[in-house]
């Protein structure tokens, strides 16, 4: 953090932010500064730079086409790679988390690389497209609570040796790899298929991904009700049979 100012990057709102991913952005900017941090948000539209020197960034879903136009984007910008290099925290949803990886399969069904930043490869699923609500356990070394969101997406993505399932499903598909296996991190870098916003979901990983940016181990207690209220009635719903 410079300046004692947190940045929060929020890139391409113009192409990936499906299914209220903007919330994400809502949520950890607000939780920051219910914890009296200095907060700075910056927008960044695909014909943009990508800032190097922000904390936290977020990446939300999309459809093929502005999914592959992003991926474009992003490898000429190389901004995003050099920001982890600087110890960013990138938190990636769907689309996102795919353009993530090393590969995925673009709308003209080609194979289009991806940045690398996770070790994670993405291909098109066979099978019906996967919708619907979701709840899993999230990686105990995490220490947080069920995750839950809500999930749309053909691809499947597949995780290498250096990238560890973010949850395990028991309800839902994830990564579609029939492992169970939903999301993948690594010390810095977040991806999950969850929609929801999922922040709003699971304001906790949230304040896992300010607590990273700010290298503390605890942040002061929210009001957490209204989020609670959320949680239960989409975990009561991902357990109602389709
Ligand atoms: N286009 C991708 C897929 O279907 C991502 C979809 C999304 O971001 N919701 O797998």
């Amino acid at each position: 953090m410079s300046d004692n100012q947190l940045r929060i990057v929020w890139i391409y709102p113009d192409l990936l932010s499906t299914y209220g991913d903007q919330g994400n952005v809502l949520v950890v900017e607000r939780r920051a500064r219910q914890r009296g941090l200095d907060v700075a948000r910056l927008d960044v539209r695909s014909d943009q730079p990508i800032p190097t020197s922000g904390d936290i960034y977020l990446i939300g879903g999309g459809e093929d086409r502005p999914q592959r136009l992003a991926a474009e984007r992003l490898r000429r910008d190389a901004g995003l790679a050099r920001a982890v290099e600087n110890g960013a925290i990138v938190f990636s949803v769907c689309a996102g988390y795919q353009i993530l990886g090393h590969e995925f399969i673009n709308d003209l069904g080609q194979r289009e690389p991806g940045l690398g930043l996770l070790d994670v490869v993405s291909v098109r699923g066979e099978g019906e497209r996967c919708v619907g609500d979701v709840l899993g356990d999230i990686d105990p070394r995490l220490g947080l609570p069920p995750l839950t969101g809500f999930e749309n997406h053909q691809g499947v993505t597949h995780l290498g040796p250096t990238a560890r399932p973010l949850a395990q499903v028991r309800f839902g598909n994830g990564n579609g790899t029939g492992d169970g296996t939903e999301g993948a991190y690594n010390d810095t870098v977040f991806g999950t298929y969850m929609h929801g916003p999922v922040l709003a979901r699971n304001p906790l990983i949230a304040d896992l991904l300010l607590k990273l940016a700010l290298d503390v181990n605890a942040l002061p207690p929210t009001d957490d009700r209204w989020y609670e209220a959320l949680r239960n009635e989409r975990i009561a719903a991902a357990q109602q049979p389709a």
